[in-house]
C-alpha cells in the first residue's frame, strides 16, 4: 500500500516544514487524503475482497457467468469446463477464500449454500439419481480459484477413486 497520495507526500518533510514554520511534521487537512485511502483498504480487508477474485467478478457481473441462481447470499453458475452434463458451482457472493478461513459466523451462509445446493439438484433433475458436492480446500485439496465454492456435479455416475 502506498503512502503518497495524489496531493500529499507524508515522507516529504521538506515540503511539510516550508508549509507550516511551526516544524510540525503532518497537519490534519494533510491526512486526509491518506485516512481516506486508509479506510477503503480496511473496508476491502474486512469483506476479504481481493482485485482480482474471478468469483467476486461474477457476483458483480462485471464478468459474464451463466448465472442459474442468485440471492442475498449466493450464486450460483455453470462451471466454465463442465466434467458431468450438470456442473454448477456455488458460492456466497460474500468473498471467502477458502473452508480453510470459515468463521462460526459463516455458519448460516454455509448452510443456506446447501439448501441452494439441494433445490439446484432438484431442478437440474439429478436430484433422485445422486449427485456429488466437491469442494476442493487449498493447494492440494486441488482449489484453483481461492474464494469458496461448492461444485454440484451430477448427471452421470461419478467415479472412483478421487485423489
Ligand atoms: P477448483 O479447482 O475447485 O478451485 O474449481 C474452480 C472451478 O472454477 C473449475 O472447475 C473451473 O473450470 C471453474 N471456473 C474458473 N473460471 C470460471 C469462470 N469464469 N466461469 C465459470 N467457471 C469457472
Ligand atoms: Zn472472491
Amino acid at each position: 500500500m502506498t503512502l503518497i497520495c495524489s496531493d500529499y507526500n507524508l515522507f516529504d518533510r521538506r515540503r511539510d516544514r516550508s508549509a507550516r514554520p511551526n516544524g510540525s511534521p503532518v497537519s490534519l487537512p494533510m491526512l486526509k487524503p491518506f485516512a481516506i485511502h486508509l479506510l477503503s483498504h480496511l473496508s476491502r480487508i474486512r469483506s476479504n475482497m481481493t482485485d482480482s477474485c474471478v468469483f467476486c467478478s461474477i457476483v458483480s457481473n462485471e464478468i459474464k457467468a451463466n448465472v442459474v441462481y442468485r440471492d442475498e447470499q449466493v450464486t450460483a453458475f455453470r462451471d466454465i469446463h463442465p466434467v458431468a452434463p450438470t456442473h454448477i458451482l456455488l458460492v456466497p457472493n460474500r468473498h471467502i477464500e477458502s473452508v480453510g478461513t470459515l468463521e462460526v459466523e459463516d455458519e448460516q451462509l454455509m448452510g443456506h449454500l446447501f439448501t441452494v445446493a439441494r433445490k439446484l439438484a432438484e431442478e437440474e433433475g439429478i436430484a433422485k439419481g445422486g449427485y456429488r458436492l466437491v469442494t476442493n480446500t487449498g493447494a492440494n485439496g486441488g482449489q484453483t480459484v481461492f474464494h469458496l465454492h461448492v461444485h454440484l456435479i451430477g448427471g452421470q455416475r461419478m467415479r472412483y477413486p478421487m485423489g
